[in-house]
């Protein structure tokens, strides 16, 4: 029987993994819709090559771009906002949301209001939305399914498990590139240092998130809504390895870990499979070349960025979606070059340095709150 796809940001680094596993089993998967937001041609192809219904552009001043590439291929071309959440609304057995940013937050709604799954590794979208997007899919009977590896691993290791008797969530944090770095040294630390990543090969905003270690923040905002234990009971370790993807302790003293290579089609396969299993190609684990595990607590002098997103969280109401917005804003100034790496943080403090706002309680006023966090941070930046 074959299956319906929609990725939603096709091009990157998340929708390139999704796109190797199809590749795999081209006979069980018919390709719905593909998004990107303005590499056309990169889109067009493979719009092309795995059959696409229709390809989008965000970016609609791309459009012609599509048009040009898909023209007489059959293949449907479309740009801007709406055909993006147009596109996402077409009914399919999955879609996978790797957009980056709360850019995907409102094509993900249009894929959870057509009651199917959703493998989200777009965890802006859930940081900014929080509570609107898990009532749209307990409303749509939508099925939720973490991308992200390490609450892809925290939703295996729940399995068969009663979420009342979990004492203890342990997301687990590579560090980053820059986890033994001075104060002084990440005062000068460069864009292209951030992006190298000792373990993962990840698009460059979640790469720079990895090196603040507000990736890792965001993540801690993911879990609480997606595992909803409680947030005195999530924790967040340092483990270099990348070998442990997260666990899970029970009452009863027993910890439940997921280990794996660190490679994003594992935590994919997982969802694109669930509940059974699929062929990754992925280089098994070889423990005894590992060597060893090792963990430590982190560090929230040298990366402020966790103990900001967990203030966030408690606060509630607009604090997350603004932490969110204002951490975009700062990432895509410092990938810029227009300011240092250690404002990132400070900018989204400053930002969150507010009265709160209730909680958004629409889909309306999550989008509202982050437009007006944005330019707050921007401010920010400028007048510094
Ligand atoms: P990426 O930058 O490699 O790709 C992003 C995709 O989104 C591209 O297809 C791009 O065209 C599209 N896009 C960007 N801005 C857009 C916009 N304004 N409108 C529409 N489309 C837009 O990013 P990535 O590393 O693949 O990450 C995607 C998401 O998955 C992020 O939320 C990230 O946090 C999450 N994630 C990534 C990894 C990883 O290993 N890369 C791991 C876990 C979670
Ligand atoms: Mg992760």
């Amino acid at each position: 029987m074959t299956r319906s796809i929609s990725i939603l940001g096709a091009t990157g680094s998340v929708g390139a993994s999704t796109l190797d596993l199809i590749r795999r089993e081209r006979g069980k998967w018919r390709v719905a819709a593909l998004t990107a937001n303005s590499s056309a041609d990169e889109l067009a192809k493979l719009a092309i090559e795995f059959g696409a219904e229709i390809a989008v552009v965000g970016d609609e001043s791309c459009l012609n771009d599509l048009r040009a590439a898909l023209s007489s291929t059959g293949v449907e071309a479309a740009g801007g906002a709406q055909a993006l959440r147009e596109a996402a609304a077409r009914p399919v057995d999955i879609t996978v949301g790797a957009i980056v940013g709360c850019a995907g937050l409102a094509p993900v709604m249009a894929a959870i209001e057509q009651g199917g799954t959703i493998a989200l590794a777009n965890k802006e979208a859930l940081v900014s939305a929080g509570d609107v997007m898990t009532a749209a899919v307990a409303k749509h009977g939508a099925t939720l399914l973490p991308v992200d590896s390490e609450h892809n691993a925290i939703f295996q290791c729940l399995q068969g498990n009663d979420m009342g008797e979990v004492n203890w969530i342990t997301l687990t944090a590579s560090g980053g590139p820059f986890r033994e770095w001075s104060q002084a040294q990440l005062d000068a630390a460069t864009p292209k240092q951030a992006v190298a990543h000792p373990n993962w090969d990840m698009g460059a905003k979640i790469s720079v998130d990895s090196a603040t270690m507000m990736n890792k923040g965001l993540e801690f905002i993911e879990a609480h809504h997606l595992f909803p234990v409680g947030l005195e009971r999530l924790r967040i370790i340092v483990h270099p390895q990348s070998v442990i993807h997260s666990m899970v302790e029970y009452r009863d003293g027993s910890t439940l870990a997921q280990l794996g290579p660190s490679d994003m089609k594992v935590p994919i396969a997982s969802c694109l499979a669930w509940p059974k299993r699929m062929e990754t190609g992925c280089q098994p684990l070889d423990l005894a070349a590992i060597g060893e595990l090792s963990f430590f607590a982190p560090d929230e002098d040298r990366f402020p960025a966790t103990r900001l997103a967990r203030e966030a969280v408690h606060e509630g109401g607009s604090a997350p979606a603004t932490l969110n917005a204002a951490n975009e804003v700062a990432v895509a100034a410092f990938l810029a070059g227009q300011i240092g790496f250690t404002r990132i943080a400070a900018i989204v403090a400053e930002a969150l340095n507010r009265d709160i706002d209730t909680a958004p309680a629409t889909l309306d006023e999550v989008l509202a709150v982050d437009a007006d966090a944005r330019l707050r941070a921007t401010e920010i930046l400028e007048k510094a």
